[in-house]
């Protein structure tokens, strides 16, 4: 299996990058902010509860997030791999996802961090929340919280990755199409070679450092 941590502060462009990498790797997108927000729109009592906390840029309980990528994994037994998107976000959460993929005789791959400067994820997340309807994207006051959080809490799971040689690092500025490249020669380098022979796409992809 091949399962890939999409790192990086909100507004990093890890969003984006899941949308193409699932498409080329065939893969499962896994947001945890993504099915937060799925149980906001339902109504349910763990929405509820997690809206408070996204609302003020806050992180929702560890054990909230772990439950939903739990059973993530639980409904998706046969999908090629997973892209992580938004999760883990502190080291407990990265602890309880080798735990959770060891269940299924896999663990993570590689982890990929986007590094972009606070000024430009200020200014791309303020332009998401013209559209994008979060609450979390439209004050610049609530953006930069999430950053500090990202900042205090969430950068140290890079270390635990690092620890395990599966941490590589981008700039996460440029030309989307430049960066997906990027991210798809790390990616085969990590990538067992049965899911290559078994994606011709992906073998023929250059493999840039
Ligand atoms: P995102 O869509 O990844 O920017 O997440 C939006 C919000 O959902 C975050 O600011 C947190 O409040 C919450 N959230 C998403 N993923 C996690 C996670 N792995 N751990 C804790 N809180 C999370």
């Amino acid at each position: 299996m091949l399962n890939i941590v999409l790192f990086g502060p909100p507004g990093a462009g890890k969003g984006t990058q899941s949308q193409k990498l699932i498409a080329r790797y065939n893969l499962v997108h896994l947001s945890t902010g993504d099915l937060l927000r799925s149980q906001i729109t339902q109504g349910t009592e763990l929405g509820l509860r997690a809206k408070k906390l996204m609302d003020e840029g806050l992180l929702v309980p560890d054990e909230v997030v772990i439950g939903m990528i739990e059973s993530q994994l639980a409904n998706n037994t046969t999908a090629a791999g997973f892209i992580f998107d938004g999760f883990p976000r502190t080291v407990p959460q990265a602890q309880s996802l080798d735990a959770l993929t060891q269940r299924y005789d896999t663990g993570v791959s590689c982890m990929i961090a986007l590094e972009v400067a606070e000024e430009e994820l200020v200014k791309r997340l303020l332009e998401r929340g013209k559209t994008s309807g979060r609450p979390d994207d439209q004050n610049e006051e609530k953006i930069r919280k999430r950053v500090k959080v990202y900042n205090t809490e969430t950068a140290q799971v890079a270390g635990y990755y690092a620890e395990q040689q599966k941490f590589h690092s981008l700039n996460g500025i440029g030309v989307i199409d430049d960066i997906f490249g990027q991210i798809c020669g790390i990616i085969d380098r990590h990538q067992p070679a049965s899911s290559v022979a078994s994606n011709p796409a992906a073998a023929t992809d250059e493999v840039k450092a």
